[in-house]
């Protein structure tokens, strides 16, 4: 099941020559996320959530806002292994990814329920493609919302701000 959902992540590398972890099929708790700087061609973080035993990912060019004014788009990439939260290292030049992976801020995160939006998981909110949660780490402490693009073409697309928790 989770080798499964692992399939996208798998078909981009070669474990012969990265060191990123293979993903051995567990679980850590269920509520880990970690925010990666990841210097690749093009600097980015990346923005991890685990949701039922893989790591839902999104590609970040700006970061993850610290302000409140700011939406920043994030861009949904491959499930990862629930092991990559732990990962930083050098991918090699010319592999999937190539650079170098260093946590940024990792931590626990919590899945809010908008009263307007009563979505009783994480997996039915991803699917609605509208989020909430609080992430409790160093640097981020705070409650996000994040919003897919409505567009066909642009589904992979996603806008990522600062709420106020009550809201
Ligand atoms: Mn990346």
């Amino acid at each position: 099941m989770i080798i499964k959902k692992l399939a996208t992540y798998h078909a981009k590398r070669d474990f012969k020559k990265t060191s990123e972890p293979k993903g051995e099929n567990k679980s850590i708790g269920g509520d880990t996320f970690v925010i990666q700087k990841h210097n690749a061609s093009h600097l980015h973080y990346d923005l991890r959530l685990e949701v039922n035993g893989v790591l839902k990912s999104w590609a970040v060019p700006k970061g993850v806002p610290r302000s409140y004014d700011q939406k920043h788009l994030a861009i949904e990439t491959e499930d990862h292994p629930i092991e990559y939260a732990k990962f930083e290292g050098t991918i090699p030049k010319g592999e999937y990814g190539g650079g170098t992976v260093k946590i940024w801020d990792s931590g626990k995160y919590e899945h809010i329920i908008s009263p307007n939006k009563p979505q009783k998981t994480m997996l039915a909110a991803l699917k609605d493609g509208s989020l909430k949660f609080k992430l409790n780490g160093n640097k981020y402490k705070g409650t996000y919302a994040m919003v897919r693009f409505k567009q066909e073409n642009n589904k992979n697309q996603w806008l990522i701000y600062r709420v106020l928790k009550h809201v």
